[in-house]
């Protein structure tokens, strides 16, 4: 084997290693990608159960997210859209608190809402609008503060800081005290107000299935760890020793630092994913349902079958429900909890509802907090021809996981230009 027919190895068949080997596919550079676990994309999965597809974990695609677009096919995707605003639940009603200029017809219930007050609806336009301004790079140039810190500075009142932003931003970053840093919250809010909240029609994982399309199926090995890195290769769990022409560390973040012998990264945070078959929840609108009563154990709730019938069989209706954290309590127990929080929301009706799942995700982000790094800078290596995607020393998302593998397939292809 002559080193240039050596493979740039990557670890981790994530969103973040995969991007980084498409492009380097793209530009004729062999790839070869490793993942631990017995399918590709990583933290992207989608179960079929019954008829009935779960995410591991609810999440959506911002189609506003840049690299995103930049990435997918939208169109291949056939997105389905969430209504643009949210449902907040207060004292046992839910508000509708809408996009004025996207859904006007909800805009008596979003002005009457008791969110916060006048002055509030105005501060949040204005934010809305300053966010929207400059270049995505100036945002993570800007100084910045916990999220919390941020709004109570721009004179947001307690009420609407507790009723919207913590059930809407901790839901985002999994944290209920909204520590993460205030670009964050700044860059989430600008994809808002830019674009929706969307998933594709058949399930999340069709965007590690898209990525993947674009590959030789044989550039690829499931269950195949990677136990260290050592001199030109990485040392597998079996024992065998793979040569590279460089390495691409494209895990979790606490998995990088282990493999590298770097730092830890920031702490992880946790989510619990629970969803319920009903029948057919006509009642609702396809918007997110969060939590602004603070109480309780749901942060938010959501009916993915109302954005894309595809995740539930014909006359069903499937639920998810998010709890922030992983409570300490066994499955039964947690489902008898969160059945009763939920019959406080719909009443009787959810006696009728089936559990169909629960998902508990350690490492579902890593925590946000300020400092954070700079997300647009091309990676150096970490080691003479290793270079890193992903989350470590970067921040979490589609969006930041596909720029990554970008940034990281042009540094190795600068490594390589340059005799590496
Ligand atoms: C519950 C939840 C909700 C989320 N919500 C959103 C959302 O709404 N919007 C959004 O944009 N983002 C969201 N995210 C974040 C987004 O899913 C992730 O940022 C992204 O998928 C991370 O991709 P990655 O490739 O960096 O890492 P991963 O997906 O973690 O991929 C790393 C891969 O490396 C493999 N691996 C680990 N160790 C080894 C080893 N030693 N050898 C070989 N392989 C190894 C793993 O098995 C894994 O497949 C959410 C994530 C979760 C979990």
């Amino acid at each position: 084997m002559t080193p240039t027919d050596k493979p740039v190895i990557i670890i981790g068949g994530g969103i973040s290693g995969l991007a980084c080997a498409r492009h380097l596919h793209t530009r004729g550079i062999p790839v070869r990608v490793l993942e631990a676990g017995s399918r590709l994309g990583g933290r992207i999965r989608t179960d079929l159960k019954g008829g009935f597809r779960l995410d591991r974990g609810f999440q959506v695609l911002q189609t506003a997210d840049p690299e995103a677009r930049r990435t997918l096919d939208y169109r291949r995707l056939e997105l389905r859209t969430f209504a643009p605003g949210a449902m907040i639940r207060i004292r046992g009603r839910l508000y509708t608190l809408a996009d004025p200029l996207r859904r006007p017809g909800a805009l008596l219930d979003t002005i009457t809402a008791p969110i916060g007050s006048l002055a509030d609806r105005v501060r949040l336009l204005g934010l809305a609008w300053r966010v929207t301004r400059g270049s995505l790079e100036t945002l993570f140039q800007q100084p910045e503060a916990t999220a919390m810190e941020f709004l109570q500075a721009a004179g947001f009142s307690e009420a609407m800081i507790q009723r919207f932003f913590v059930p809407f931003f901790g839901g985002v970053c999994l944290d209920p005290r909204i520590r993460a840093s205030s670009r964050v919250l700044q860059y989430v809010l600008r994809m808002f107000a830019a674009g929706e909240a969307a998933l594709p029609a058949a399930g999340m994982e069709q965007i590690p299935r898209q990525l993947i399309a674009g590959l030789p199926g044989d550039c690829f090995q499931t269950g195949v760890s990677a136990r260290r890195i050592i001199r030109n290769g990485v040392a597998l769990d079996d024992g065998t020793r793979l040569p590279a022409r460089a390495l691409v560390v494209a895990t979790h973040a606490p998995e990088t630092s282990r493999l590298l012998d770097l730092p830890p990264g920031g702490a992880s945070v946790a989510e619990t994913c629970l969803y319920f078959a009903a029948d057919r929840a006509n009642w609702h609108s396809a918007y997110l349902m969060l939590n602004g009563d603070g109480d309780g154990l749901i942060n938010n709730i959501a009916i993915p079958s109302m954005v894309s019938s595809q995740y539930a069989p014909a006359g069903k209706s499937l639920i998810s429900v998010v709890l922030l954290g992983n409570p300490d309590l066994s499955d039964e127990s947690l489902v008898r909890r969160v059945r009763a929080e939920l019959g406080d929301w719909f009443g009787r009706e959810v006696d009728r509802w089936a559990h169909l799942e629960t998902y508990r995700i350690a490492h579902a982000l890593p925590d946000q907090s300020p400092p954070t790094p700079n997300p647009y800078r091309l990676e150096s290596p970490r080691l003479p021809g290793t270079f890193t995607c992903g989350e470590y020393e970067n921040l979490p998302g589609i969006q930041w996981a596909l720029l990554s593998g970008r940034y990281a397939a042009e540094a190795v292809r600068q490594y390589l230009g340059k005799g590496g």
